[in-house]
């Protein structure tokens, strides 16, 4: 994350002359930055894979799948799409979050010298490391439905193999929304989003207006109709272009705290043994509740529910 110094008086001339060469380079190149009488636009960009082109199983989307070299490549084209759109568009500032799996998908090299990418676990502000007030939008690539969506390709909800739900205030949660609300709190909208059919219409359902790339339609938990990738880069090109040409017109999605969250667990010990902390209320048999003031305490309380084991090492 970059750290940024505080202005000196003495700085503010050579920055107005870098933002002046700013705005002729881009009026040169055709394109009016959004905000050039600001100081640009910043981006987040928060990248899973499941809802990446032509990713079906875990043949594409683990280290021991045998597509998963080549799919890891198409996974940062999709990035690498979107970063270049969102520069069209006058961005000065991006930073990637590589939130799939084990963190280290993204294939740096491939990615441009001055963006800044989060990769691996565990983080507090989980697949929304990084995310703060100075950014303007947030965009999701590769993004896939809820565990309690019933159409989605491998749709779920943090952990495919422990969570059954997730709900915040009453709300069924998939990552595109706990991670909008995680934005949220810190002023900032999710702009647009790819991923299967089933992606983009749930996350409009909770969420609210936004660009959306669909770049497969699920057939199943494990099947898909497809975009080839060239198809699928344009197209994410395109919705990241048209979302960033009108980023005031979406609303940060803030949940109204004290904000209740509630884990359903699909077996009974994580629940009976979380339920020995004060913190903790048991609601069934498998599912817990815990009251965070704000997206901050819910997201680090999930990412220990998620990560935590008495043998984690080192
Ligand atoms: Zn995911």
């Amino acid at each position: 994350m970059p750290t940024r110094a505080p202005r000196s008086p003495g700085a503010a001339p050579a920055r107005v002359l870098l933002a002046l060469a700013g705005v002729l380079v881009f009026v040169a190149a055709g394109a009016i930055p959004l905000q050039a009488q600001d100081d640009g636009l910043r981006v987040y960009i928060s990248a899973d894979m499941e809802g990446v082109t032509g990713t079906v199983t875990s043949d594409q989307l683990g280290p021991g799948g045998f597509e998963y070299p080549r799919f890891r490549e198409i996974m940062t084209r999709e990035v690498l799409a979107a970063i270049e759109a969102a520069r069209e568009m006058g961005a000065v500032e991006i930073l990637v979050s590589d939130s799939h799996g084990n963190g280290e998908n993204l294939l740096l090299e491939m990615l441009p010298p001055d963006i800044q990418v989060i990769r691996s676990w565990p983080r507090p502000l989980m697949m929304m490391e990084g995310i703060d007030q100075r950014f303007d939008a947030a965009i999701f690539i590769g993004y896939h439905a809820s565990t309690t969506n019933p159409r989605g390709v491998r749709a779920h909800t943090i952990s495919s193999a422990n969570l059954t739900a997730v709900r915040l205030n009453g709300v069924e949660m998939m990552e595109a929304s706990l991670n909008a609300a995680i934005a949220g709190d810190f002023g900032v909208p999710v702009v647009m989003i790819s991923g299967d059919d089933a992606t983009v219409k749930e996350a409009r359902r909770i969420i609210g207006d936004m660009e959306g790339a669909v770049v497969k339609w699920s057939l199943g938990f494990h099947s898909a109709r497809t975009l080839m990738p060239e198809t699928a880069y344009s197209l994410i090109g395109e919705k990241v272009k048209a979302a960033l040409a009108r980023v005031h017109d979406f609303e940060p999605y803030r949940l109204q705290p004290p904000l209740e969250l509630e884990v359903s667990f699909k077996n009974y010990m994580p629940a009976e043994l979380l339920a020995y902390l004060p913190i903790v209320d048991r609601v069934d048999a498998h599912t817990i509740r815990f009251v965070g003031k704000d997206m901050t305490e819910i997201s680090r309380f999930i990412q220990f529910v998620t990560r935590y084991a008495p043998n984690i090492t080192p």
